[in-house]
């Protein structure tokens, strides 16, 4: 019987949860769910220098905000509770304890200062291997090169020891991985790495590894700046005895920067004015990644401690997961917007690029547009009404729908509607200077101040009795409706353009185009 796939996220809280972080919880869930599994969120803490506080709480709101839901996590237990390594110590350490005994992993009693001058020997020799491996392991004070009397004795006396893996001298590791393909790497080119520190908590490699196997994950799905630990981890499974249900890699490709070359950074968002996290975070500076526990490969400063967030900048979660969906996967057609229901319908593992995505804001922008021409006038209403009150707006719930239906085609940011059509909110204070120089002229004023006294003629301003009214007055004034249109746009908006202009008439009411006319016939003269 095929295995039951259960995949996790597995993010460490040491800040913000970046935007590739998204993506790669949104790949497990897209799994999951098409595969009828289980997804499961593992907070892995076990770096104590490393933890921000606010950050898990932070990794919660957000997978929740984007909609990626969890079948499993801190929050919401499950039957391999705790899902928070800092509160499955004990665990790791049985673990790290068996391997010893197994024969599979060693004690070391080298001191930092020990360590270092041992590498610093290495290097002015020229040693072609100088980490702590099976070239070097015999030269160091673990309980492989000293005799068992005095490992014993040192253990008793209660002195400082970590636990190492003992690497194969020889042979290949390799292993399929869904992305990639085959992996081979030479098992000699791989430290002794350290599994449990001489504080007793386990390294990610230890923790992850053991957590992966004890909640019977089947797909490890992360990003590739965790390909090059993938070799010790195929290690690690078979020094415990468990090969046969080791789960599948797949490392999805790198996040690139927008030029295309190299790794999206914290410091590309703030140079080119957007956001690399999916909610602002004004908990503090993250912390940096450490030769430990984070990636093997460049750590990445991150300096400032405040940042925006998707979500504050107005994309629609829809939208962003559309977009994160399809850096570095693609269905088999050219559909680009795919709802939830399409990207697990239609998500393929196969189907990942190997090669880096390129961080494109202006397609992100793009699904944002999309996402938005999508939702109902009510909808878009509910979204608008929040930003309304933050900037003290308020107007009668009907007409905000009315404006979002005027407004939906013509933005990017729901926001985009207080600006670019802030002319529902305020009368103009400028009137486009082109078409009044064009189109201000006796036959328009005469047509303004008639179509003012008008107004009070008709009982209500719908879109149809504007369209009648502005007509009507026209044709009494012996004018052609289609060349007075413009110059009444600018009087009501200030703007020679924008969305129906019936349709702003209508919103604004009798009496506001009414003062709205007078203000214009007032502050522009006639040339
Ligand atoms: N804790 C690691 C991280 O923060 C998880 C890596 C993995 O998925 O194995 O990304």
């Amino acid at each position: 019987m095929a295995r039951p796939v259960r995949v996790r996220f597995a993010p460490s809280p040491t800040g913000p949860l970046h935007i590739g972080g998204v993506r790669t919880a949104l790949y497990n869930y897209l799994f999951a769910r098409q595969q009828g599994g289980t997804m499961i969120l593992r907070i892995e803490d076990t770096d104590q220098t490393r933890f921000v506080p606010g950050a898990e709480d932070y990794i919660r709101r957000s997978l929740a905000w984007c909609g990626i839901e969890l079948d499993e996590s801190p929050w919401h237990g499950g039957p391999h509770a705790p899902y928070r390594q800092s509160e499955r110590k004990a665990t790791y350490q049985a673990l790290a304890r068996q391997l010893v005994e197994r024969g599979q992993a060693y004690y070391a009693f080298d001191t930092p200062a020990e360590l270092e001058t041992m590498r610093q020997q290495l290097l002015a020799s020229k040693a072609e291997h100088t980490g702590y491996g099976s070239q070097t392991r015999l030269q160091m004070k673990n309980s492989l090169s000293l005799p068992a009397t005095e490992v014993q004795a040192r253990l008793a006396a209660g002195e400082p020891y970590s636990v190492r893996l003992l690497v194969p001298a020889e042979g290949e590791v390799v292993f399929d991985d869904l992305v990639r393909g085959q992996v081979r790497v030479q098992a000699n080119t791989i430290d002794d790495k350290v599994l449990l520190k001489s504080d007793g908590m386990p390294t990610y490699h230890l923790a992850n590894v053991v957590d992966d196997h004890l909640m019977e994950i089947s797909h490890v799905i992360r990003g590739e700046e965790w390909l090059p630990s993938a070799p010790l981890h195929v290690l690690l499974y078979r020094a415990f005895g468990w090969e046969a249900t080791r789960p599948q890699f797949a490392h999805l490709p790198l996040l690139l920067k927008p030029e295309g070359e190299g790794k999206l950074s914290k410091r590309d968002g703030d140079r080119l004015g957007f956001s690399v996290f999916p909610l602002a975070w004004d908990g503090g500076a993250p912390a940096p990644e450490t030769d430990e526990t984070g990636p093997d490969d460049e750590p990445t400063p991150q300096p400032t401690g405040r940042s925006s967030g998707f979500r504050e900048d107005g994309y629609l979660p829809a939208a962003l997961l559309n977009f994160l969906a399809l850096l570095g996967w693609h269905p088999t057609t050219d559909q680009e917007l795919l709802s939830l229901p399409e990207m697990i319908a239609q998500f393929d593992l196969s189907r990942i690029h190997k090669a880096g995505a390129r961080f494109d804001i202006q397609k992100a922008k793009w699904f944002n547009q999309q996402y938005i021409k999508q939702l109902s006038n009510e909808e878009l209403a509910q979204q608008l009404t929040p930003e309304l009150a933050s900037r003290n707006l308020s107007l009668p719930p009907a007409k905000v729908v009315a404006i979002g239906g005027l407004m939906k085609e013509r933005i990017t940011f729901v926001k985009d509607i207080v600006t670019d059509g802030a002319f529902f909110f305020e009368p103009p204070t400028e009137y486009d200077a082109q078409v009044v120089a064009k189109k201000w002229n006796a036959d328009l004023t005469g047509y303004l101040a008639a179509l003012q006294s008008a107004l009070a003629t008709v009982p209500q301003l719908d879109e149809a009795t504007a369209r009648e009214l502005t007509h009507q007055v026209a044709e009494q004034r012996g004018l052609k409706p289609g060349s007075l249109m413009q110059g009444l746009r600018v009087a009501l908006t200030g703007a020679p353009g924008g969305p129906d202009l019936m349709g702003i008439i209508a919103v604004l009411g009798q009496a506001e185009v009414e003062k709205r006319l007078g203000l214009a016939l007032a502050m522009v003269p006639l040339p």
